[in-house]
């Protein structure tokens, strides 16, 4: 007998998220599209013939009453923690070392970082009652010291503080919740700088090609890797 796998994707109304929600529905999965908005969750999950859940990763209330739903409607098996922001300044500038506060951070912190802790948290109780969860934790390139350090990488030129080390958090979230929860998949991954409105559609590849690593992650096997930091080539040095 074949069991249905029941996916939620944070911040899936768009971008990568939205992408990634395509093809996992698309691949089968019973897709939950996680949204703050309720008009753009509604006409996504539309267009997706997947369903809506209001789900705001910085809000306590609103992503138990999604835990609450998801639950009550039979559990869930796949979460992928995608909702992110960088918080760019006016003209679409990157906040810099010369311009960053603690506010600042703390903005980043709450959607990228906390509200990774908080979502996870959430369904951890659903998670752990599936006979194959997943959690693919969606970080960044720029989460790595090697990355940002190195003069050969593009990521070098990066200016910004908050958002980097916001995903550096991310990807020891992820090995730390691995440790934690060995038979659950757990990894966080890199789908490269990809044109979304995350970063003005700046971006240098399509969200096909960014949600490569993501949909791989999410469909995991038992035996697959947890705990990892990967882009679509590999593991990843951070
Ligand atoms: P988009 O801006 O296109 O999408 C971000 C999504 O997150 C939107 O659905 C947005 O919802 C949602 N979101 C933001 N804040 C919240 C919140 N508080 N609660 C719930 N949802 C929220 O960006 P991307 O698709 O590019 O980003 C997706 C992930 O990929 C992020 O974690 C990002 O850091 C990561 N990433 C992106 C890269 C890129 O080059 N694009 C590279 C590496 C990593 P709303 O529509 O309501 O704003």
């Amino acid at each position: 007998t074949t069991t249905t796998t029941t996916t939620l994707i944070t911040g899936g109304n768009k971008g990568l998220g939205f992408e990634t929600a395509r093809r996992l529905v698309e691949a089968g999965h019973n897709v939950w599209v996680g949204s703050r908005d309720a008009e753009r969750g509604r006409l996504a999950a539309e267009r997706l013939g997947a369903r809506w859940v209001r789900l705001d990763v910085t809000d306590d209330g609103s992503v138990e009453a999604a835990a609450k739903t998801i639950e009550a409607d039979g559990g869930l098996d796949v979460l992928i923690n995608n909702a992110g922001i960088e918080s760019r300044g006016a003209d679409n500038g990157i906040v810099g070392a010369a311009e960053v506060t603690a506010e600042h951070m703390r903005q980043v912190f709450e959607t990228n970082v906390f509200g990774v802790v908080r979502v996870t948290h959430a369904f951890l109780p659903l998670l752990r009652r599936s006979p194959a969860p997943v959690i693919v934790n969606v970080s960044s390139g720029l989460a790595s010291l090697s990355g940002v350090t190195d003069a050969s990488t593009p990521a070098y030129g990066y200016p910004g503080v908050s958002y980097p080390a916001s995903k550096t958090a991310v990807n020891m979230i992820t090995v730390q919740y691995a440790k934690a929860f060995p038979a659950m998949r757990i990894n966080a991954v890199e789908p490269g700088f990809t044109r979304t409105d995350l970063n003005g559609n700046t971006g240098v590849q399509s969200v096909e090609k960014g949600a490569e690593i993501i949909v791989r992650m999410a469909q995991v096997g038992p035996d697959g890797p947890t705990g990892g930091y990967l882009d679509a080539a590999g593991t990843l040095p951070w």
